[in-house]
C-alpha cells in the first residue's frame, strides 16, 4: 500500500514517529493509502525546518514574496483539476465542488500577491519639531494550521498564504483523513520558487497537535475544526503563550420569510443543505419557516432532495458523493434515528440507499425532517452530513429568539423581499456572516471569515485584512532629525519634563 510523507525542509520526509492511520476511498470503502502520524520529535524537526527558514524568508524583499505566489497561482489554475481530483478521492465530495473549493482557495493565494499593498505602514510627519512618526508591521516567526477534513485545499489557503507572504514560515497539520491534496500543495510552493523550510507539513493526530502547540518556537496558531476541540486548542496555546484563533463548528439556520421567493428560498436551501454531503462549516442545517410559507416551501425542499443523484464524487453526474468514513455515516444514520424516535417528521429518508456498483461506499441519501423542536438531537447537535431540518414558527420574532438561544454562531442567512426585515436582521443577528437572499455567505478572500460564540474562540477571524493582521505584530517608531545649521535647532540641555508636542 502507499504511505505518504511529511513535507519538511523542501522534500518528502518519512518521520520516525513508527504510527500510521488509514486513509480511505469514501465512494468505495476500500483503504487507498496509509499516512504517517508525527510523534513529537517529528514535530520538533518540522519546526526547526521553519524555524532556521525564517531569518532569510522575512528579509527577502516583499514583491519577491509575492511573486513566489504569483507563480504558485499559475502552477496550481494550470493543474487545479489534479487537486480537486485529489481531494474527492479522500473526501468522498464530487469533482466540481472540489473545483469549488479550489478557486475559492485561490482567491486567497489572489489576495496575498497584494501583500506589498497590504503591509504598507502608516507616517505621520512633524508630530512634533524635527519629529515623525512611522508604524510597520513585521512577521512572527514560524505560525502553525491545523485544519479538518472538509475543506482539505480551501481551509488551508485561508491560513499560509497569508502567513508566509507576510514573511513567516508555516507549519500545516492537515486532517489525516485526506492529507494528499497539501502534499500537491507543498510540491507546487517548492516549483513555484519557495525556498526549502517555509513551508512544511507534517502528518499527525491529537500528539502532532500538542506537540505544535507546546512547541516553544511556534509563535501562532490558526486553526479550524470541530468546537470542543477548537476550545482545547485555543486554552491550550494560550496558555503556551501564542497567538491563537480557533474556528469550530456550526448549526446555521436559514430563516425563510413568508414573503420570500419560494423557489429561490427552496433551491438555496437543497443546495446549502446537501452540497458537499452536509460536510460544510456553513452548511445550512436548519431552516426555519415562518408562517404559511412551511408546507409550500417543505414540499418544494421535498421534491427537488427527491431529484438528487447520488454517487461516486468522480462520477460527473453525481451531485452528491459518500461521507467521508464509515464511522461518520453510521453516526449521522444515527441522527436519523434518533430524530424519528423523537417525533420528528422524516419526509425524505436517505437511510436506505444504495449506490449501484459501489455497495461497500460511505453513502447516505439526503434526509429531511418537518415538524423539529429545539429539544431534540437533530436541532441541537451538529450533524455535519446530509440531514436538513425544518422548524416551523409563527413570527420573526420567534425565529431570531431560535438564533440568538444557539451556543453556534457561524452563518445565517433571512430569505425575504422586505429590505426592511432584511436591514434589521442583518443588524440585529448575532453571527460572524450573515446571507441575505443567499444561503452560505461565505466571505470573499479580502474580507475575513469567521464566526462567533462557540464557532470562534480568539478575536481575530481569517484572510482578509483580520489574517494580515494576526499574522504580524506592529511597531511604531519616533524619530527626530535635526539639522543643527538652523539657530533655533541647537541642543538646549537636558529638560526632565514629560515630552508633549
Ligand atoms: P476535528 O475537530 O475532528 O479535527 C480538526 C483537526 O484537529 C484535524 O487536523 C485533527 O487531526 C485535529 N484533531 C482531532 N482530534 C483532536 C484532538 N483530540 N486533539 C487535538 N487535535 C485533534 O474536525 P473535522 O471532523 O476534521 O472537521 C469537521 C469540523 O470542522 C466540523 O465541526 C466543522 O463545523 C468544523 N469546521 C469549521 C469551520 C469554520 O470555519 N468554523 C470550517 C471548516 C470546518
Amino acid at each position: 500500500m502507499h504511505e505518504l510523507q511529511h513535507w519538511v525542509g523542501g522534500k518528502e520526509w518519512p518521520g520516525a514517529g513508527g504510527r500510521t492511520s488509514e486513509v480511505f476511498d469514501p465512494a468505495t470503502g476500500s483503504v487507498a493509502r496509509a499516512v504517517p502520524l508525527a510523534d513529537t520529535a517529528d514535530v520538533g524537526v518540522a519546526v526547526d525546518s521553519a524555524r532556521e527558514a525564517f531569518p532569510e524568508w522575512r528579509d527577502t524583499p516583499v514583491g519577491r514574496r509575492a511573486r513566489v505566489l504569483f507563480a504558485f497561482r499559475e502552477i496550481a489554475e494550470r493543474n487545479k483539476g489534479d487537486l480537486a481530483r485529489a481531494v474527492s478521492a479522500e473526501h468522498g465530495k464530487v469533482v466540481s465542488d472540489a473545483l469549488g473549493e479550489v478557486a475559492r482557495g485561490l482567491e486567497v493565494v489572489e489576495f496575498a500577491c497584494g501583500i506589498p499593498h497590504l503591509l504598507k505602514g502608516g507616517y505621520s510627519e512633524q508630530v512634533s519639531t524635527d519629529t515623525d512618526v512611522h508604524s510597520i508591521r513585521q512577521p512572527l516567526g514560524v505560525c502553525v494550521g491545523i485544519t479538518p477534513f472538509n475543506f482539505p485545499v480551501m481551509v488551508p489557503m485561508w491560513m499560509w498564504p497569508v502567513a508566509i507572504a507576510c514573511g513567516n514560515t508555516f507549519v500545516l497539520k492537515p486532517s489525516e483523513r485526506d492529507p494528499s491534496a497539501s502534499m500537491l500543495v507543498a510540491q507546487w510552493l517548492a516549483d513555484a520558487g519557495l525556498p526549502d523550510g517555509v513551508f512544511n507539513v507534517v502528518h499527525g493526530d491529537k500528539t502532532a497537535v500538542e506537540a505544535l502547540l507546546t512547541h516553544p518556537d511556534v509563535r501562532a496558531v490558526s486553526f479550524v475544526g470541530s468546537t470542543p476541540i477548537a476550545r482545547s486548542v485555543y486554552e491550550t496555546a494560550a496558555a503556551n503563550g501564542k497567538r491563537v484563533q480557533a474556528l469550530g463548528g456550526a448549526k446555521n439556520h436559514m430563516v425563510v420569510l413568508p414573503d420570500a421567493e419560494l423557489d429561490v428560498a427552496a433551491d438555496a436551501a437543497v443546495s446549502a443543505g446537501y452540497g458537499s454531503a452536509g460536510e460544510r462549516c456553513m452548511a445550512i442545517s436548519v431552516v426555519v419557516a415562518v408562517g404559511n410559507i412551511a408546507g409550500p416551501l417543505v414540499d418544494a425542499i421535498r421534491t427537488r432532495t427527491e431529484a438528487l443523484v447520488i454517487g461516486p464524487g468522480t462520477d460527473p453526474a453525481s451531485e452528491m458523493g459518500p461521507l467521508v468514513t464509515a464511522v461518520h455515516r453510521d453516526r449521522v444514520a444515527g441522527y436519523v434515528d434518533a430524530g424519528v424516535s423523537a417525533g420528528a417528521s422524516l419526509v425524505v429518508d436517505g437511510r436506505s440507499l444504495e449506490v449501484a456498483g459501489h455497495e461497500d461506499g460511505f453513502f447516505l441519501g439526503p434526509c429531511l425532517f418537518d415538524g423539529v423542536t429545539p429539544d431534540m438531537s437533530i436541532y441541537r447537535d451538529e450533524i455535519f452530513g446530509p440531514v436538513l431540518v425544518v422548524v416551523r414558527v409563527d413570527t420573526y420574532d420567534e425565529a431570531t429568539r431560535l438564533l440568538s438561544e444557539n451556543p453556534y454562531a457561524n452563518g445565517v442567512a433571512i430569505f425575504t423581499r422586505d429590505g426592511g426585515a432584511a436591514r434589521r436582521f442583518e443588524r440585529e443577528v448575532d453571527a460572524g456572516m450573515v446571507g441575505v437572499n443567499v444561503a452560505i455567505p461565505v466571505p470573499m478572500a479580502y474580507y475575513s471569515f469567521g464566526g462567533w460564540k462557540q464557532s470562534l474562540f480568539g478575536d481575530t477571524h481569517v484572510h482578509g485584512p483580520e489574517g494580515v493582521h494576526f499574522y504580524t505584530r506592529g511597531k511604531v517608531v519616533t524619530s527626530r532629525w535635526a539639522d543643527p545649521s538652523i539657530a533655533s535647532r541647537k541642543p538646549g540641555g537636558p529638560d526632565l519634563g514629560f515630552p508633549t508636542t
